[in-house]
């Protein structure tokens, strides 16, 4: 009895239809599946993998680094160590290969004084734009340049204008042992502002753990500086190296959480990473 079976299911599933329609009428307009699920978080860096890339630190207590790029220059650049040497503040400079090779002496100086020498690239290019091969070479010249000048080998990078890739962090840290050191304090002191301009605008912006950015290849950079390290001190900053500063970095404190039993802190000192920096704005 084929043919009256064949007519009950039809009528049922007619029905179930028919049922399923009156409860769950379709829009006109679909609509879109409704997210039960929050947003998905981003990716979050593995805790077991240690940070590379750092625009400042979390530091506890009133600890900046100063950090002078482009130099070393013939003139300009004694004449801040003899700033620094005076108040005994220490930088970093990141220099251009090109111009570390030319005044090894300078660079000799500046560590004799308690200065950290970094990398700033050969010749200054856009390193995100340049095939692999051609940043290698700009950053191995000048580590070469560095290490006959001083003995030893830098561990900091600043890629000149703050430009890399993701990419490039990772395995420029991999081959080189880099750390990628941005800033969170930009005077822009290389539109040449004016000193005093330069000065306020560091005061400003700095606060403990900052990276503060200036040239020592550009004159009116260097006047801000002596009223621009008086009023740091005075506020009760104290500048390290770059190196020095990331060794202090302390953990970030825990957000409030409702639960007791959640850990306070973390167990190993935590920098601030900026796993993607802003791109800031070009340097000469
Ligand atoms: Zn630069």
């Amino acid at each position: 009895m084929l043919f009256p079976r064949f007519i009950v299911f039809c009528a049922a599933g007619f029905l179930v239809g028919q049922a399923a329609y009156a409860q769950d009428p379709k829009p006109a307009v679909p609509a879109e599946k409704p997210s039960l699920a929050p947003v998905k978080p981003k990716a979050s860096p593995t805790p077991a993998e240690p940070p590379i890339t750092f625009n400042s630190v979390h530091v506890d207590g009133p600890f900046i680094a100063l950090t002078f790029d482009d130099g070393p220059n013939a003139t300009l650049t004694p004449k801040l160590l003899d700033l620094l040497a005076a108040r005994h503040l220490k930088a970093t400079f990141f220099v251009v290969g090109q111009n570390a090779a030319d005044h090894p002496e300078i660079l000799k100086r500046a560590v004799r004084e308690g200065h950290e020498i970094a990398n700033h690239s050969w010749s200054h290019p856009n390193l995100a734009k340049m095939s692999d091969e051609a940043v290698r070479r700009e950053l191995q010249k000048t580590d070469d340049a560095i290490t006959a000048a001083i003995g030893k080998r830098p561990t900091l990078l600043r890629p000149p204008y703050g430009s890399i890739t993701a990419r490039q962090k990772k395995w420029i840290h991999d081959e080189f042992g880099y750390r990628i050191i941005i800033w969170d304090v930009d005077p822009l002191d290389w539109k040449r502002p004016g000193p005093s301009v330069v000065t306020a605008r560091i005061l400003k912006e700095t606060k403990a753990g900052s990276i503060v950015l200036s040239h020592d290849i550009h004159p009116p950079t260097i006047e801000a500086m002596p009223a621009t390290f008086d009023q740091l001190m005075k506020k009760g900053f104290k500048s390290v190296t770059v190196t020095e500063l990331l060794a202090m970095a302390t953990p970030v404190p825990p957000r409030p959480t409702p639960s007791p039993s959640a850990p306070r802190a973390l167990p190993v000192a935590s920098p601030t990473p900026s796993t993607s920096p802003p791109i800031p704005a070009p340097t000469p």
